[in-house]
């Protein structure tokens, strides 16, 4: 169904001739290289962890996942270096091969100090929607610090390159596509229903996207509603379908198959409602293969870059959690949608021509509350309780009320003016708050900003913690869970933590100048940017970290 929408929609778009700027560039310049693939999709999954590579792996087809490893190069043991692993984050350090320390993106929200509130990662009130109205277009990437690999890529080329980013997500799209992109495109849900942008980036729609919008795909694919894809035997490697440990759609009972999606859009969102269902992932391929085609990615020999990001996967997770069937079938069709994407450069961009890499912006972790019941030592965390102790610790020791800010991404932020104005410590008050947070259930350990910046903490998760602060936006006590406990409802599940399960991903390099292979040896999310780099021969990002995987590189 979804191939042929998409192969429906393809045929009706006007088919933009660009060759006049393209031949008017290769006349001026002789920069490019004719060895370098001409197109790099830079393919985010979000939220996947890396056993649904191995746990669904017989149920894959062979033009998806299989044919990325089984024709490719596979990090087996690859692994964020850094907490909170989020989504801005994640996409910021991906595509700028550094840890948040040096890009600026500690979470999706964080306490601004100055402002004294929570702000939004990509959130800036200086620019308007494009498409829409309001917020979900108020987004630029003014917080990221570092360029990008399409930041380089423009600057290297003259901008004869074209960088695009595209996700369901505005951070998806926006932080992967970096400060300079020819477009950064995200769906704008609720009423709207449209692929949106904002003025930082166009004051206006490219036609193309315009007459995208206008095929209502978004009304399609909801009117599919949403049935498991194959046979239900097939699904033996997830739990029942009705089961207590994930959370229904708003306005239904039970979690269950089949979802009918229209009745179901009044009560969550209308077109947010596609956001968590397999059907975001297609809507999201449908406009990567319109904007190769309208934005003309890929004919020339100066590199093109398309970062996609699909944002379902990360929505499905949340809801369901990695061992339900949901869960599983939004990951069997994501492999088709693969496959399609795939086909569609093999005919277009040509075999041999364009490179892939497929990475997740974090894990996410099994439903804690299923662990426990399989016997597993983790527990859900209520820092409000902390917080008030915390709270009156001060309040009773040193008379100071209310010196406690905010607590949020797991860090205490507090009044560091009234803690001076008092003349009190503020090193020792961040210590006497770590030292009382460790004597909670969940809390492993809990760390000074001091302590942070000073430590040397080897590869532990304490050492991921450092790379994921950054002294001018972060906390002053940071904390560290017992491995499983996360602040979380009872139901679905999250990520942000320091352990394995948020931490490990897969790693996939397919295509132009790729090598057959596969390792175990140790491989970070800051590497995949310089190895980018490495492979189109352009400068590192300006942050970058990282180390190039000579191993994936043919000579
Ligand atoms: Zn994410
Ligand atoms: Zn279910
Ligand atoms: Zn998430």
């Amino acid at each position: 169904m979804n191939l042929k929408s998409g192969i429906l929609f393809l045929s009706i778009l006007p088919l933009l001739s660009c060759s006049t700027a393209i031949d008017l560039s290769e006349e001026q310049v002789p920069a490019s290289n004719d060895q370098n693939p001409k197109l790099v999709v830079g393919i985010t999954v979000d939220q996947m962890r890396y056993d649904f590579l191995i746990r669904y792996w017989d149920d894959y087809s062979e033009g998806g996942f299989k044919r990325l490893v089984n024709q490719g190069f596979t990090f087996r043991n690859h692994h964020f270096s850094y907490s909170p692993t989020y989504t801005a984050p994640g996409h910021a350090s991906i595509f700028t091969g550094t840890t948040p320390l040096i890009h600026g993106i500690i979470a999706n929200d964080w306490y601004d100090k100055a402002l004294g509130r929570m702000i939004y990662n990509c959130y800036d009130s200086t620019v308007f929607s494009v498409g829409g109205v309001g917020y979900p277009g108020q987004m630029s990437p003014k917080n990221l610090m570092s360029s990008t690999i399409g930041d380089e890529l423009k600057l290297f080329s003259n901008n004869r390159s074209k960088v695009i980013g595209i996700s369901m997500k505005d951070r998806g799209a926006i932080l992967p596509a970096g400060h300079h992109p020819d477009g950064a495109y995200w769906f704008d849900g609720k009423d709207n229903g449209k692929f949106i942008t904002s003025t930082f980036y166009k004051r206006s729609l490219p036609q193309w996207v315009i007459d995208f919008n206008a095929n209502k795909l978004p009304d399609f694919y909801l009117s599919q509603g949403w049935s498991l894809l194959k046979d239900v035997a097939t699904y033996d490697e997830s739990m029942q379908d009705n089961n207590p440990y994930e959370s229904p759609f708003n306005g239904t009972l039970r979690p269950v198959f089949p979802y009918n999606l229209d009745s179901l859009r009044a009560s969550n969102g209308n077109f947010d409602l596609i956001k968590a269902t397999p059907h975001g992932n297609a809507l999201s391929v449908d406009f990567a293969i319109a904007s190769i085609v309208n934005e003309g990615l890929g004919l020339d020999n100066y590199t093109d870059l398309l970062a996609l990001s699909f944002s379902s996967t990360d929505f499905v997770g949340h809801q369901f959690g990695p061992h339900a069937r949901e869960t599983q079938d939004v990951y069997l069709r994501l492999d088709l949608e693969i496959a399609r994407l795939l086909k569609y450069l093999d005919s277009e961009i040509g075999i041999g021509n364009y490179t892939v890499f497929l990475t997740a912006d974090h894990g996410g972790a099994p439903v804690p509350s299923l662990v426990n019941d399989q016997g597993w030592p983790n527990d859900y965390f209520n820092s409000a309780a902390l917080i008030a102790e915390l709270d009156s610790l001060i309040e009773s020791k040193y008379g100071l009320d209310g010196a406690i800010l905010n607590y949020s991404n797991e860090q205490i932020f507090l009044n560091e003016e009234l803690i001076a104005l008092n003349g009190l410590d503020l090193n020792k008050i961040e210590e006497e708050l770590a030292k009382k947070a460790m004597s909670y259930k969940g809390v492993l350990a809990a760390l000074s900003s001091g302590q942070v910046l000073t430590g040397n903490f080897n590869d532990s998760p304490l050492a991921r913690i450092q790379a994921g602060f950054r002294p001018n936006l972060s906390g002053n006590v940071m904390l560290l869970f017992e491995p499983g406990w996360m602040e979380y409802g009872r139901t679905g599940t999250t990520h942000g933590m320091a352990y394995s399960y948020d931490t490990h991903v897969p790693l996939l390099f397919f295509g132009a100048k790729i090598k057959h292979g596969e390792s175990y040896a140790p491989s970070r999310i800051r590497d995949i940017a310089p190895t980018v780099s490495a492979l189109i021969q352009i400068p590192f990002p300006s942050g970058c970290t990282g180390t190039p995987l000579t191993q994936v590189l043919e000579k």
